[in-house]
């Protein structure tokens, strides 16, 4: 297996189905593209619906025995997948490095979050308890989560490896088996793991990966009667359609879907870090995150001191092939280069020239410029909508309430951050904010181990923590009478 750095890829790829590679089943494949150069990189099988209708079977078929398997066992398989990973980290980071173009330091960074999950999940395999209920004195009552059977797994290109692990590794703990559509752009991080996963010993059928375009692979997948729950993670417009198709066979739905996520600085947060931690939420992964600090909301009186110390730290990032570990990276896709290159045009319509970036970079890749757009209203559309670029909007508020009435005056509500020295203040934002998660004095804070989903139309559900196991297990109570019958 090559291991050097000039050719990361163990080439040539197949859809994954009971432990097998194999190509699609009418020959036809997808061309991934390297974002930093507009070249291919390779072509992996594209799977169409009977495909994933014999992976969906090959799931159900290898459920009863995964099932059955000693959660201790299902723990240590994780645990040895988990191993895997990190001993395959560089390569690994090289990939996805390649085929969405983040840093590299920021891909190792997604691949160790990946590991840890697996061993996060590893660790809870054997621990999913359920409750003894009091009734009276001739009963018994006790609660037991048991496995759903086969988990669908629907992973977006932002980040593949580690939002391949983020759904697949607590459905395998709980005891189902997984079928997963990897992204058009991004299918090489998951087929990798699902061969690290087969050599650590995952038994045949547990987990595959069916690569394939959206409409085709992935609605056949939610659609099929025979999968019971399927997770989500993408754009709200697919989360509908997919929890439609869902809802059709009554199966389970998670849904994690986009953000336009308020990051508000007050006068007596410390504007270096504060500004610093901006950067760190508007730009890693060149705004192609869905907790991206997207809206800073600025005191006003510390509005012209943040903006150009943003404005001069902006200007300052490097901008580059991931494989040169720059501070931002291109954007994934022609078509998201387009997108964002489209809302620089709304931000121009609606504010005027941005206060820095602005621009597409000449020459081959998809790359854009570190945009911050000044004097934005709440109520604008650079405002309002996920832009899914390293796009900044900056809004001035006058007080606390303004600031609260602007961060929920959004139909997102994934995360919302606030930088203050006040404790008091930073819990009352907690409290009246209307987000899945709150960040004080930290972006992108929290991690494995703590629950993370959507209010409004960011969407339904919980992943990460200890909680995520619910997603993948149905409770069953029972009841005993135990009352002698002599
Ligand atoms: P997308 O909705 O276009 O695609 C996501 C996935 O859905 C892809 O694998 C695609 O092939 C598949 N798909 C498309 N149509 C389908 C259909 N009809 N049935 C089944 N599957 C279908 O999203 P994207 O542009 O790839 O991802 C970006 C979006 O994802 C952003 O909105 C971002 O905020 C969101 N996101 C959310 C989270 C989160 O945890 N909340 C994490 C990452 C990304």
């Amino acid at each position: 297996m090559p291991t050097s750095s000039e050719k990361p890829l163990d080439e040539p790829y197949g859809l994954f189905i009971d432990g097998d590679e194999r190509v699609a089943s009418n020959d036809q494949t997808l061309e991934i593209i390297d974002p930093a150069t507009d070249e291919p990189i390779t072509t992996v099988p594209a799977a169409t619906s009977d495909d994933v209708a014999t992976a969906v079977e090959t799931a159900r078929r290898a459920s009863d025995e995964w099932q059955d398997t000693r959660p201790k066992e299902r723990s240590r398989l994780l645990c040895r997948l988990a191993a895997a990973i990190r001993e395959d980290e560089e390569r690994l980071a090289r990939i996805e490095t390649l085929e969405n173009g983040k840093p590299l330091s920021a891909a190792r960074t997604q691949v160790q979050r990946a590991a840890r999950h697996f061993e996060y999940y590893g660790g809870l395999a054997d621990k999913i308890q359920g409750e003894s209920i009091p009734l009276d004195g001739d009963h018994v009552d006790y609660t037991i989560r048991e496995p759903l059977g086969v988990s669908a797994h629907i992973v977006p290109w932002n980040v593949p490896i580690y939002l391949f692990a983020r759904s697949v590794a607590p459905a395998l703990a709980g005891g189902n088996t997984a079928v997963v559509k990897p992204a058009e752009e991004t299918p090489l991080g998951a087929l990798e793991i699902a061969r690290l996963a087969d050599s650590v010993g995952l038994p045949e059928g547990v987990l595959n990966i069916v690569p394939g375009d959206g409409l085709e692979a992935g609605d056949t997948l939610v659609g099929s009667p025979e999968v019971d729950v399927v997770t989500f993670t993408g754009s709200e417009a697919t989360g509908v359609e997919v929890a439609k198709r869902t809802v059709e066979h009554v199966a389970d739905i998670h849904l994690e879907l986009g953000g336009k996520s308020p990051n508000v600085v007050f006068p007596d947060a410390s504007i270096d870090h504060a500004v610093d931690e901006t950067i760190t939420g508007i730009f890693s992964n060149a705004g192609q995150v869905c907790s991206a600090g997207s809206r800073l909301l600025v005191h006003e009186t510390i509005h012209d001191e943040f903006v150009d110390e943003l404005k001069r730290r902006t200007e300052a990032l490097t901008v580059g092939p991931g494989v040169d570990d720059p501070d931002v990276g291109p954007l994934v896709s022609e078509q998201q280069l387009q997108t964002v290159t489209e809302y620089l045009e709304v931000g121009r319509a609606e504010v005027g020239e941005p206060v820095v970036g602005g621009e597409t970079l000449d020459g081959a890749g998809y790359f854009v410029e570190p945009t911050v757009f000044d004097g934005v209203e709440n109520d604008m559309r650079i405002a309002r909508e996920e832009i899914f670029g390293p796009v900044l909007t900056v809004i001035e508020f006058a007080d606390e309430q303004e600031a609260i009435e602007l961060a929920n005056e959004s139909p997102y509500g994934l995360v919302a951050g606030v930088f203050t020295e006040n404790v008091g203040r930073a819990h009352r934002f907690a409290r009246d904010v209307d987000a899945g998660q709150i960040y004080v004095n930290e972006w992108f804070a929290g991690g494995n181990e703590t629950p993370f989903g959507g209010f409004k139309r960011s969407g339904i559900g919980r992943e990460n923590g200890v909680q995520a196991i619910d997603n993948y297990t149905q409770l069953k109570n029972v009841c005993l009478n135990i009352a002698s019958r002599d």
